[in-house]
């Protein structure tokens, strides 16, 4: 259904390019229809956030660059939309920290997972994770259960992007550090996970690999997550 370029003077233009990319992502078969709808609810997030990067989430990726930095295994969890969204940016950011990349959906099918493995290879990933399954999280009733032993089965810190919630707290009560991007400061993603980037994958990302490729950040010991999370809030209310 895709119709002609988008000119790059258009108003709406991420925001279209964003939508043609899940439009894509799913005639590809790598996003999932319901991945549309989730994506809706963090447009309608951005959009009062003025679909720009604030200082909550400069500090929030701040803070993750410093776990990142510190982690012993860590591993970028994947799924349909972000796979579509942005695979060259997150085998970017997989490429600077020297973490692993796994593949974990809600709506699991070895086919889905096979072409999002293959899309994340296209973008210039070598090994992906997540086609063997040979670990569970526990407590977790859904297919997202399902993890390598050598991927998140391993990890001490994981990134999750556009999550279930129930699937981050489970990580979190497995032992696991979760840094969590998610446009909506209220989901039970955003008030589980130990650092939350209130922002879009599509910008938050890109930023986190720049953080990660300065040297001599300086560590911020004062962090609170509950402090960033309303901050966000805030700026959503204003609108
Ligand atoms: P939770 O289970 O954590 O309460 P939810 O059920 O409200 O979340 P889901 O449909 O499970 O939401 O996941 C989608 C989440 O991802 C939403 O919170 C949505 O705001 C967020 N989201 C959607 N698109 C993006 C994007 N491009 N960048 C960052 N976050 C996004
Ligand atoms: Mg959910």
């Amino acid at each position: 259904m895709s119709q002609k370029p988008l000119p790059k003077s258009h108003p709406r233009f991420s925001s279209l390019s964003q939508r043609h990319a899940l439009e894509a992502g799913v005639k590809d078969g790598i996003t999932h229809p319901t991945g549309l709808i989730a994506f809706g609810r963090g447009e309608a997030f951005d959009y009062l956030l003025h679909e720009k990067t604030h200082p909550f989430a400069q500090k929030a990726i701040a803070k993750a660059a410093q776990e990142i930095r510190k982690a012993k295994n860590f591993v970028i969890s994947v799924n349909g939309n972000t796979s579509a969204l942005c695979p060259r940016e997150i085998v970017q950011l997989a490429r600077a920290s020297g973490g692993k990349l796994e593949v974990n959906l809600f709506y699991r099918s070895e086919e889905r997972i096979k072409k999002i493995i293959s899309a994340l290879k296209k973008s210039g990933a070598k090994k992906v994770y997540g086609l063997k399954d040979d670990a569970r999280v526990s407590g977790l009733a859904s297919d997202r259960a399902k993890i390598s032993s050598k991927g998140i089965g391993s990890a001490d810190l994981v990134l999750v992007m556009l999550e279930d919630g129930d699937r981050t707290e489970a990580l979190r009560k497995a032992g696991k550090k979760v840094i969590a991007v998610d446009l909506n400061p209220l989901s039970r993603t955003a008030r589980k996970a130990s650092i939350t980037i209130v922002d879009n994958v599509v910008r938050a990302i890109p930023l986190l690999t720049a953080e990660l490729k300065k040297k001599g950040a300086k560590s911020d010991a004062a962090y609170n997550n509950k402090k960033i999370l309303r901050q966000a809030e805030k700026a959503i209310r204003k609108g």
